[in-house]
């Protein structure tokens, strides 16, 4: 322990998944234990213990669970860190949707934790040490990967929200753009208005059309349903922090106590009851507003500059990145309640300034027919545009509503289907875009992971209309295919396979009814594992013990190939099955799941595919 606490002292930063709940006060709780010197009976002096466990400061912010800190240094505790809806969705594009330090490293590194089955307190010595090392070399590499861009994103934060890097990494966006508001008012000798003075600006005039917002937000365009060819993306660059600049907005500037500007009818937001002040700039609108043109009129060109190296070139793009979580999330927290400087008619504001804006840009591009086939709040799907109908557009828009159009992306082209809100386009190169399309899972037997992948393959080859037409028939074919030789046991039992590896001896299942864990053997990152045991024995296991019951050797390592059956365990290994085991329903129902977001973006349904009834439906039933 005192090694471990040495080592610890010699680090500027230490870096733990889950630390603030386990590891630290794991730490803290051991050296408090007399036993843990068997001759003198004494705990280890508090003075020698690094960890600080602070208790009630932190809470009575408002966060769950205490931070911990170091004496010397700073505790980064990345557990919480990739909880942030900020670093999720902006930093990191949503990459990741769970947040265990597994899925996390799966999805930003491309790598996994040792797995292991059962306890973690009955591993061996060696295992458990090597399982400790991979978990360390994981977590301080999230932090390293793509050099070193999360540390750096965190001291680029830190800076512009005036806030420590211990504060960063555990408060939400919401608490960074607050302190970095408040700190602009003290500098400047403003008061910090109270909620009761913010309230006295008024409510929302608009009806929100989701349920539960208190306002109407922004404009969806729906879709043109069908296949549409050349379809380029372009966004509004920072659509709402744009508005809150160009049109002065702030919670001192809406609704602004002059009668001079209450007066002015020019002054008035069109579709709310507010008004904007002609007289002041509002602070939030100074302060978004340099941050912005920060962001776009100088880090992102220096970002791209072709006469820097490449790691400045790096930096600043992901300066500019920072800028950009923190812009992202302004126009959010005028909105939200928790926001001390929540002020309903702000946002509404922006969200009505937004809508204008979208569909002014909707007109001009009628008037230069440029075709729009999507739209939601900040990015327009223009069918077909011509080089110059592009270019017009886009500086129309900065003229005049002071606002950048931007490329986002470009589309062979792109399917709009009426079955589910989503779309599928394949990119310039091939590449097919599923909105909400779940990825391929690795245990999926050979043959439907196959299919997969020659779907993606049919849809790469589309280019007209008419190949539209014959691919949906080749997906449908493929489909049908496997469907009917299934039913007819023509697939091989090894194309059919799950391939699982075994990382425990069979034998410890050899019980009848299953352990729950203790909670001191709670996995190492915090979060109970599912491993199967909990709802019972996993298939690859059940598989294995029956491979055991005749006589056959199964180690930890090996990969059992099993097959789902009708019989009573509901598999069996290959090496053991046979075609007539086979449960065809089982099978369908994996391909079901694998195909069905890309075949409802195509407007095709699995079920009529292979010729068996939807799933009961009032409308069809009704209509049909
Ligand atoms: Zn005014």
């Amino acid at each position: 322990m005192l090694k471990v606490f040495s080592i610890i002292q010699t680090y500027p930063i230490v870096l733990t998944f889950n630390g603030d709940d386990f590891d630290l006060p794991y730490l803290y709780a051991r050296a408090q234990d007399p036993s843990i010197d068997p001759v003198s009976k004494k705990p280890i002096k508090k003075e020698e213990i690094p960890i600080l466990v602070k208790k009630d400061s932190f809470m009575k912010r408002g966060i769950q669970a205490d931070p911990v800190s170091l004496k010397y240094g700073i505790h980064i505790d990345l557990y919480r860190t990739f909880q942030n809806r900020s670093v999720q969705n902006y930093a990191f594009s949503h990459k990741y949707s769970e947040f265990t330090l597994n899925a996390i490293c799966e999805a930003l590194l491309n790598e996994s934790k040792i797995d292991f089955e059962g306890s973690i307190s009955d591993l061996p010595l060696e295992k458990l040490s090597e399982y400790c090392l991979k978990d360390a070399d994981l977590t301080f590499r999230l932090t390293s990967f793509n050099d070193n861009l999360l540390m750096k994103l965190l001291i680029i934060i830190s800076r512009i929200s005036r806030m420590s890097i211990e504060d960063i990494t555990r408060f939400g966006v919401n608490q960074w753009i607050r302190s970095m508001m408040f700190f602009e008012h003290r500098q400047q000798n403003i008061l910090i208005p109270r909620r009761e003075e913010l309230q006295k600006k008024g409510t929302s005039s608009t009806l929100a059309i989701i349920k539960e917002k208190k306002y109407r937000g922004g404009l969806v365009v729906e879709p043109v349903l069908g296949i549409h060819f050349n379809v380029v993306v372009v966004d509004f660059a920072s659509l709402y922090p744009s508005i809150i600049k160009v049109h002065n907005l702030s919670y001192e500037t809406v609704n602004c106590p002059h009668e001079i500007c209450r007066n002015d009818q020019s002054m008035h937001i069109d579709q709310t009851n507010h008004w904007v002040c002609k007289e002041k700039r509002g602070l939030t609108s100074i302060l978004i507003g340099t941050l912005r043109d920060l962001r776009v009129n100088y880090y992102k060109n220096l970002s791209k500059d072709t006469t820097l190296n490449k790691e400045d070139k790096h930096l600043y793009s992901v300066i500019s990145q920072a800028i950009k979580v923190i812009l992202n999330a302004t126009y959010g927290v005028m909105g939200a309640e928790i926001f001390p400087l929540y002020c309903l008619p702000v946002a509404e504001a922006t969200a009505a300034i937004g809508r204008i804006t979208t569909t002014k840009t909707i007109e001009k591009c009628n008037e230069n027919n440029i075709k729009v086939v999507y739209g939601d709040t900040d990015s327009l799907f223009l069918k077909n545009p011509s080089h110059e109908g592009l270019n017009t557009i886009s500086s129309w828009a900065k003229k005049s509503l002071g606002i950048d159009l931007e490329i986002d992306k470009q589309y062979r082209y792109v399917v709009f289907s009426d079955l589910k809100k989503n779309y599928l386009g394949v990119l310039e190169d091939g590449t097919v875009d599923v909105k909400g399309l779940t990825g391929k899972k690795s245990h999926t037997p050979p043959i439907i992971r196959y299919a997969f992948y020659d779907i993606l393959n049919v849809l790469k080859e589309v280019f007209s209309e008419n190949d539209f037409e014959k691919a949906k028939e080749k997906i449908k074919k493929i489909v049908q295919s496997i469907a009917e030789n299934l039913e007819n046991k023509k697939i091989s039992l090894d194309e059919l396979s799950f391939n699982v590896m075994i990382n425990k001896s069979p034998d410890s299942y050899g019980i009848k009814t299953v352990e729950k864990r203790p909670d001191k053997s709670k996995s190492l990152d915090g979060k109970e594992k599912d491993i199967g045991n909990v709802k019972g024995i996993p298939q690859h296991i059940k598989a294995a013990k029956q491979l055991v019951e005749i006589g056959k050797q199964v180690k930890m390592g090996d990969i059992i190939s099993y097959v789902k059956t009708r019989t009573i365990d509901g598999v069996k290994p290959v090496a053991l099955a046979n075609q007539m085991d086979i449960d065809t329903e089982k099978y369908l129902e994996t391909m079901e799941s694998t195909f069905d977001q890309i075949l409802s973006s195509l407007n095709l349904n699995f079920k009529s595919i292979i010729g068996k009834p939807r799933q009961a439906n009032l409308d069809e039933l009704f209509w049909n």
